[in-house]
């Protein structure tokens, strides 16, 4: 057995265990384990600082889960877009494709409890028919290998899934999306990264959402996978007492590329049954996103989006940027609040650009450095508040 499997099976995951680590209440225990089960490996377990911090909220069940009634079990409606088991369809040219409903840690705010815990709630059974449509559908040039996380599966069946993705023609780009390199980094070894060399282009879209969680080992994990030739795109969610705060967003996004990981997306949490306690306000992922965007280089700084309720996919999100626009202007302010103006190609290069079309911008709350406006103006054309 390898570390990683010996590391899945010590960890915390028993009602007697959580009473006894914990001080769960056994009935509520009882309950939270019927609801979503816990498994927190003990490298999760060695990152928790104290009770209730980012990691311990991640990763330890709550009875506040079993209140929650107003989430749904499938937010993001992938059952109904799922044309044969495993499968989720959403948009034309890419599929999810989900290989196992097993993960290094049971995170409690998420999305897929539906799908994910039971080896009986994802079949290995019907990877066969997956297999068919991907082969059927030609317009399927990405897979999505999610789960669960596919890294839960042998190293021999890895080679199994991806041997079989790429004997398909019109398939051209694998991701894995995985936790494991933040969970249990100890996953990524050197038969795994050798695996993956063999069947690029593999991308990785991993998920790490607090600063804690970058690790020595983490950064090891991370490392080998960029080495072996993956980029790692990391895919993080906005989450109540978890990192609802610019200055632990900053960090951790410095930190991420700093072990090679680009930000890719962060995500405002889904209306989730039982999770429903981790969301925030949009207001708050906007107050981030402007507190990044020119505060740190572009690499660090995420798309921000909320996956629509439904399944009508990922709607990214801006901070207001565009103060005014028409035909001829655009009429913006940067990261300091200055005010900008872009003029429309077609309004230069049509002549209209004279002193008699002339514009002056007018706004409050600024220092004086924003001010922008053309000479000889002749009429106000937008006001700012
Ligand atoms: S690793 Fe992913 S699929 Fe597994 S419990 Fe965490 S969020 Fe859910």
């Amino acid at each position: 057995m390898e570390l990683w499997q010996q590391m899945i099976r010590d960890s915390v995951h028993s009602v007697d265990q959580l009473v006894e680590k914990f001080g769960i209440d056994r009935k509520v225990a009882e309950d939270l384990d019927e609801f979503f089960q816990a498994r927190i490996n003990p490298y999760y377990l060695s990152l928790i600082r104290y009770k209730g911090d980012p990691i311990w909220l991640q990763s330890v069940p709550d009875k506040v889960e079993l209140d929650d009634i107003d989430g749904s079990p499938d937010p993001l409606n992938e059952d109904e877009m799922s044309p044969v088991p495993n499968i989720t369809h959403r948009y034309p040219d890419r599929c999810l494709f989900l290989v196992t409903s097993q993960c290094g840690m049971y995170c409690r705010f998420c999305t897929r409890k539906r799908k994910v815990g039971d080896s009986g709630k994802i079949s290995m059974k019907e990877l066969e028919s997956a297999f068919k449509y991907i082969e059927d559908h030609k317009e399927i040039r990405d897979i999505i290998l999610s789960g669960g996380d596919p890294l839960m599966l042998t190293d021999v069946m890895i080679e199994k899934v991806l041997a079989r993705l790429r004997s398909i023609e019109h398939v051209e780009i694998i991701r894995i999306g995985t936790k494991m390199p933040c969970v249990l980094p100890h996953r990524i070894t050197p038969n795994l990264c050798k695996i993956l060399k063999k069947y690029h282009p593999i991308y990785i879209n991993t998920h790490f959402n607090h600063p804690w969680e970058i690790t020595e080992e983490s950064t090891k994990a991370c490392g080998m996978l960029v080495d072996a030739g993956c980029p790692v795109n990391n895919q993080a969610v906005l989450m109540k007492g978890v990192n609802d705060d610019p200055k632990v967003m900053k960090e951790l996004f410095q930190k991420l590329l700093k072990i090679r990981v680009r930000p890719y997306y962060l995500f405002m949490a889904d209306e989730t049954r039982g999770a429903n306690h981790f969301r925030t306000s949009v207001e708050k992922g906007l107050e981030i996103m402007d507190a990044l965007r020119g505060h740190t280089s572009g690499m660090a700084i995420p798309h921000f989006v909320i996956d629509a309720p439904g399944g009508g996919g990922k709607i990214p999100l801006l901070p207001k940027y565009v103060i005014h626009r028409d035909e001829e202007k655009v009429i913006m302010r940067n990261y300091k609040n200055e005010i900008y103006v872009y003029k429309e190609a077609n309004y230069s290069s049509n002549g209209f650009n004279n002193e008699d079309n002339a514009v002056e911008i007018e706004y409050s709350g600024n220092n004086g450095n924003g001010r922008h406006s053309n000479v000889n103006t002749e009429r106000k054309v937008t006001e700012i508040s």
